[in-house]
C-alpha cells in the first residue's frame, strides 16, 4: 500500500515538473509569437488597409496582414513592395519599414506589405537556435525586432502533406513549402493558409491594377542565385537597367538572373503569369542563412561576419565578395532601397502615364553612412494615431 502511496507522489512530482518546463519553456515562445512592434506612418501614408480586404477567406486568420497604402497627389503607375515572404531574411522588413515611415509619393500608388508571411513573422527555428528577437540601434534608443523562420507556424497549417502539390500546376514539392509563402503563388481562396494568403495578395495585384510587383528576401553566399535580382522574361530589361545604373552611381554589384519558367510558385514566376504586373525579387547575401557558420548569434545576423565563411572564402566557394568587414545589415538594406527605387525609376522612364515617383526614401549610400535605425521613428515622441503595428 505505502509503496502504491509513495509511486502515486512520485508521478503526481514528475507531472508538475513536465507542466513547469512546459510553462516556462513555452512562455518566451508564446511573448514572441503575440509581440508587436509599433512603427510610425509616415506622411506618406494615406490609408491602412488589411490583406483580407481583397480575399475575405483571409478574414480572421494568422494569414492576415496589413496593407501600407501611399497614394501620390498624381495619378500614375501602381507598386507593390513585399517583406517578410521570409521571415528569417529581415533585410526587407527594415527596409519596408523605413518605406513606412518616410516615403512621400508624388506620382502613383505604392503598397507595402511588411510582413507577408505574418505567420512565419510568429514563428522561430529551435532546432538551429535562431535568437527571437535582433535590436537595431537608433538615436532615440534600441528597437526590437522579432526573428522570424521561412515557414509558417504549424499552429496555423497543419497538417503538412507528404508531398506538397502545387496549385494549379501540380509541380510536386517539398512537403516543408506547403507552408512557404515563396512556393504557393498564385493560390486559391479556399486552398490551405498560404495558398490563401498568395490569392489575396494576387486579387490586390489585378483589382488594383498593379504595373510593379517588388519581393524582398536574402539568400546565402553560398547560394548562386545571392545578390541579385530574379526576373522574368518580361521584367528583364528593367532589372538589367536597374542593376547596371546601382552598379555605375553607387557602386554595389546586383546582377540579373533570369526567373525559371519550369519552377512553380515563386513570385517572381506566377505574379507574371497571372497577372498584368512586372514581378522583381529581390536577394541581397545574408550570411547567417549559409550552413557552415558559426552560431546564429544576433551579431552574425546583423554584421554577417564569419570566420568560416571567411574561409571558404579564401577558397572562392562564396557567390559574393565577402572579406573580414562581413555583410552588414546596413549595406542588405541600402541594396534593397535603392534597387527598388531603381526600378520604379526604370519602369517610369519606359512607360508614360504610368509613373511612379517616390521621395524621402534613403539610397543604399545614406543607409551604409547613417545606419538603418537613423531612418526609424520614435512611437513615443509621435502622435498616437499615427503609431500602428506593421502586420
Ligand atoms: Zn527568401
Amino acid at each position: 500500500m505505502s509503496l502504491m502511496k509513495h509511486e502515486g507522489a512520485s508521478k503526481g512530482i514528475l507531472l508538475a515538473a513536465f507542466a513547469a518546463l512546459l510553462i516556462l519553456g513555452g512562455r518566451p515562445l508564446f511573448r514572441h509569437r503575440h509581440s508587436t512592434v509599433p512603427i510610425v506612418i509616415g506622411p506618406g501614408v494615406t490609408r491602412v488597409a488589411r490583406l483580407s480586404d481583397f480575399s475575405p477567406s483571409l478574414k480572421g486568420t494568422a494569414g492576415d496582414t496589413t496593407v501600407f497604402v501611399l497614394e501620390g497627389r498624381e495619378p500614375g503607375g501602381k507598386a507593390l513592395i513585399m517583406s517578410g515572404t521570409h521571415s528569417n531574411e529581415p533585410a526587407g522588413l527594415l527596409a519596408d519599414i523605413i518605406i513606412i515611415e518616410n516615403a512621400v509619393v508624388e506620382r502613383g500608388t505604392l503598397f507595402v506589405i511588411a510582413s507577408f508571411n505574418s505567420s512565419a513573422g510568429r514563428n522561430t527555428r529551435p532546432g538551429d537556435g535562431y535568437p527571437l528577437y535582433f535590436d537595431i540601434p537608433t538615436d532615440w534608443g534600441r528597437k526590437r525586432f522579432p526573428m522570424g523562420n521561412r515557414d509558417a507556424s504549424p499552429l496555423d497549417q497543419w497538417p503538412d502533406p507528404d508531398v506538397y502539390i502545387h496549385y494549379p500546376d501540380k509541380q510536386l514539392l517539398s512537403y516543408i513549402d506547403a507552408r512557404n509563402s515563396n512556393r504557393t503563388w498564385p493560390g486559391r481562396a479556399d486552398g490551405p493558409l498560404m495558398e490563401r494568403v498568395t490569392f489575396a495578395a494576387m486579387e490586390l495585384i489585378r483589382r488594383e491594377s498593379v504595373d510593379v510587383a517588388i519581393d524582398l528576401h536574402g539568400a546565402e553566399t553560398m547560394f548562386p542565385v545571392t545578390n541579385c535580382i530574379v526576373a522574368p522574361e518580361r521584367s528583364s530589361k528593367i532589372a538589367t537597367l536597374a542593376s547596371l545604373t546601382v552598379k555605375a552611381a553607387e557602386g554595389f554589384d546586383s546582377h540579373v538572373e533570369p526567373s525559371p519558367p519550369g519552377f512553380r510558385g515563386l513570385s517572381h514566376r506566377e505574379i507574371g503569369d497571372y497577372s498584368g504586373a512586372a514581378p522583381f525579387l529581390l536577394e541581397a547575401p545574408i550570411p547567417f542563412l549559409d550552413q557552415p557558420t558559426g552560431p546564429k548569434t544576433v551579431g552574425l545576423l546583423l554584421d554577417g561576419k564569419d570566420p568560416f565563411l571567411l574561409s571558404l572564402a579564401a577558397k572562392k566557394k562564396l557567390f559574393v565578395p565577402y572579406d573580414a568587414s562581413g555583410w552588414p545589415m546596413d549595406k542588405r538594406v541600402g541594396q534593397h532601397l535603392s534597387v527598388m527605387l531603381e526600378i520604379l525609376r526604370q519602369y517610369s522612364r519606359k512607360t508614360p502615364g504610368r509613373e511612379i515617383a517616390v521621395q524621402g526614401v534613403p539610397r543604399y549610400r545614406e543607409v551604409v553612412a547613417n545606419g538603418t535605425g537613423r531612418f526609424f521613428h520614435d512611437p513615443s515622441k509621435a502622435d498616437p494615431k499615427s503609431v500602428v503595428s506593421y502586420r
